[in-house]
């Protein structure tokens, strides 16, 4: 892939599919018999969630939310907008979030703040990466992918204007 090429890598195909097939494994052990949606948070999520939820040999529902950082564009301002809500009511579900980073960690405060007013039964955190150098809000990410320093990281859904969405492994631009 041509557009590979401009990445340095961080975290391989390979690394990536075996550490969310673990996730997959934990996830399940967790949620026998109890009714589990998956709701992914759009748009850096969408390829994380595809894999993930193949992974998981459990009946669930997925469902997603849009949601958009109001502010600088490279730094979450904490007053955050939903801008395509669930289809569905979320109460006495189980649910978890699938996030692609959690970074300053306020997108996910606000989203924790909001689903809590839904009344779910559980709510949990799946987050592919988490920077926890720039963590500004304490967040419990039940389920982990890898942690990431401080640095722009883009491919497997994460993209820098739009771009690298579709680059099938995590990396950061080369200098
Ligand atoms: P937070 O509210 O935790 O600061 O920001 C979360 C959102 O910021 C993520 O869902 C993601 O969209 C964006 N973000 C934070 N860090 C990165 C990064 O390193 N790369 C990309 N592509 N997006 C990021």
């Amino acid at each position: 892939m041509k557009l590979a090429t401009e990445l340095d890598v961080l975290f391989s195909e390979q690394q990536i599919a075996e550490r969310v097939a673990n996730l997959a494994k934990e996830i399940e052990a967790d949620h026998q018999g109890k009714e589990l949606v998956l709701v992914g948070v759009l748009k850096g999520a969408f390829v994380f969630i595809s894999d993930l939820a193949r992974k998981i040999d459990l009946p669930l529902a997925v469902d997603f939310i849009g949601l958009s950082s109001y502010g600088e564009a490279t730094e979450s301002s904490g007053v955050v907008k939903i801008t395509s809500d669930l289809t569905r009511p979320i109460e006495g579900k189980h649910v978890l979030v699938v996030e692609d980073i959690v970074d300053t960690g306020l997108t996910m405060r606000y989203l924790l703040d909001n689903f809590a007013t839904r009344h779910p039964a559980s709510v949990k955190i799946c987050a592919l990466l988490s920077k926890p150098s720039r963590a500004r809000a304490r967040i419990p990410i039940r389920y982990l992918g890898f942690e990431v320093p401080d640095r722009f990281v883009v491919g497997y859904g994460l993209d820098a204007g739009e771009k690298f969405r579709n680059v099938p492994f995590i990396g950061v631009v080369k200098e």
